[in-house]
């Protein structure tokens, strides 16, 4: 296998709001520039850590797993977005408070399993009005 690597794995919702050349443009800004990170599109992005249901925690874990293994990423990065459905919660304080705490958890729990890697968290804002701006959370 050849060896090639970039830094990040990036997990953001699948959102059809949140259009990937704006996201490309919101993570160039914050310092990772287009094809330098592992892109996985999921609903809700890591919410499913914290499901009860394994498989669903499992399919997260092998990503990360095998972004490590063959791209030997340092990093990953959660992305979240106001307005998600996949928390379904209407009220945005509520919402973004929800997601912080569920985030600060995700970190925890994966800083046990890959005590390697450094990982961030943000929130895209504006994704209702269509003005999306990244707000960093971890
Ligand atoms: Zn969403």
């Amino acid at each position: 296998m050849t060896n090639h690597r970039c830094g990040a794995l990036v997990f953001r919702c699948m959102d059809f709001r949140i259009k990937p050349s704006i996201l490309s443009q919101l993570l160039m800004r914050v310092g990772y520039s287009e094809g330098s990170y592992d892109l996985v599109s999921v609903a809700g992005a890591c919410k499913d850590l914290l499901s009860d249901k394994s498989g669903e925690r499992d399919f997260l874990i092998k990503q990360i797993k095998l972004s490590q293994q063959l791209h030997n990423i340092q990093e990953v990065v959660m992305l979240y977005h106001d307005n998600c459905g996949a928390y379904g919660v209407p009220d945005v304080d509520q919402e973004y408070k929800t997601q912080a705490s569920d985030l600060s958890k995700i970190k925890s729990l994966l800083a046990d399993e890959f005590p390697d890697l450094i990982f961030s968290a943000y929130i895209i804002k504006g994704v209702p009005a269509d003005s999306l701006s990244l707000e960093k959370l971890i």
